[in-house]
């Protein structure tokens, strides 16, 4: 006897769902639900064509998700392995401008970026800072090697967001200079976040360390080989969009209903569609949509709407991250990473 396949929706074509999906499509009928016009969420390329008459290859232009390294990738690896996506070898690098202050410096160039300038040279503050990174390497392995006993079995660590203690607690108990913290800490957590440096300081210490120490950034030596995806991200989106079984650009998803036998969900247009199980692959809905989530069983809906309430995105900026766009102005300190610090005035372009 033959049974229909299973029928599951996936809302939001950001890396989650698009492995959601893909994977669910080997034994399922997969409708992806995106509410942009397009597929990738942050994994965003933009071409760039090449002048008229030059014989240079358009230009692809990663401008969210960029790279990622063998180490701390394995499922990554394995999904670009199956669809077949060349990737190669790139680069994670950090650079400051700090226009307030006139700091700057770059980490990945040796001696010349660590003291482009003279007053870099002269500058205790700077020397200072530069001495105490890797006492702040030591003191967050510390700290992770302290906290590891409340990780659960599967070693996966749960945080909480009230009674970690934030990276602003640790660096004041650690005795970190403001000029650490503005310089190097914040740019820091900046750019490996794509979040604001205003509220970076904010972040539970151990979330952020254990991030770090998986990327092998704790330390001065000992990062993994970064690689990208040949001809941008947009390479393994479209990939993967092949082998779905329906794709629904343009349509936003605002409100899931979990019932006994099926699971509704309704788009902006007001239609409903009807499945045997879905995956919610976006950052929280907002707003008014939570109560809105798993209304028709009153036993599970109010589970899921606290379930997903607590899963709140950070409010955050957009910040260069690709090939330094707002790089050092006076002096060529190239890096992959370059945040803008906090209080510095907004790019003119
Ligand atoms: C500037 C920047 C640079 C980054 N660089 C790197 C990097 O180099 N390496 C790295 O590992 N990570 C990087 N990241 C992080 C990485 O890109 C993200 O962690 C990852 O792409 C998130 O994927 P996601 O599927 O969870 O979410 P998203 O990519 O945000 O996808 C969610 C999707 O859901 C859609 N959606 C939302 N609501 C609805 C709805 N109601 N109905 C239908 N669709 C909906 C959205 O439109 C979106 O397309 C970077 C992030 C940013 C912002």
């Amino acid at each position: 006897m033959t049974t229909a396949p299973r029928h599951i929706g996936v809302i939001g074509s950001g890396v989650a769902g698009l492995t959601a999906a893909y994977v669910a499509s080997r034994t399922a009928h997969v409708t992806l639900f995106e509410a942009d016009d397009r597929l990738g969420g942050h994994a965003d390329t933009h071409v760039v064509p090449s002048p008229a008459g030059s014989s240079d290859p358009d230009l692809r232009i990663d401008t969210g998700f960029i790279v990622h390294n063998r180490r701390t990738y394995p499922t990554l690896l394995r999904l670009f392995a199956e669809l077949g996506i060349a990737t190669q070898p790139s680069e994670m690098s950090l650079s400051v401008s700090d226009r307030g202050t006139g700091v700057e410096f770059a980490g990945a160039l040796g001696a010349r970026g660590l003291f482009p300038t003279r007053s870099a040279l002269r500058s205790l503050d700077h020397w200072r800072m530069l001495a105490s990174i890797p006492r702040f390497h030591r003191q967050a392995r510390r700290l992770l090697a302290a906290t590891s006993s409340v990780d659960g079995p599967t070693g996966a660590s749960t945080y909480d967001g009230t009674a970690d203690q934030t990276l602003r607690s640790f660096l004041d108990e650690g005795g970190f200079s403001e000029h650490f913290v503005r310089h190097f800490m914040e740019p820091l957590v900046a750019a490996v976040w794509s979040c604001d440096p205003e509220t970076s300081l904010d972040y539970p210490a151990r979330y952020l360390f254990t991030f770090l120490e998986h990327h092998g950034m704790l330390g001065v030596f000992g990062s993994p080989e970064w690689r990208t995806v040949t001809g941008g991200s947009g390479t393994y989106v479209d990939a993967v969009a092949t082998h779905l079984q329906s794709v629904r650009t343009g349509t936003k998803i605002t409100s899931v209903r979990e019932l006994d036998d099926r699971v509704e969900v309704t788009d902006g247009n007001g239609r409903v569609h009807s499945f045997d199980a879905i995956v919610i692959a976006t950052h929280p809905f907002a707003g008014a949509d939570h109560a809105r989530v798993a209304d028709g069983r009153p036993d599970r809906g109010p589970r899921l709407a606290a379930l997903l309430r607590q899963h709140r995105a950070p409010a955050h900026r957009h910040l260069a991250a690709a090939g330094g766009a707002e790089r050092p102005v006076e002096l060529e300190l190239p890096a992959s990473r370059h945040p803008r610090p906090a209080g510095s005035p907004s790019p003119t372009t």
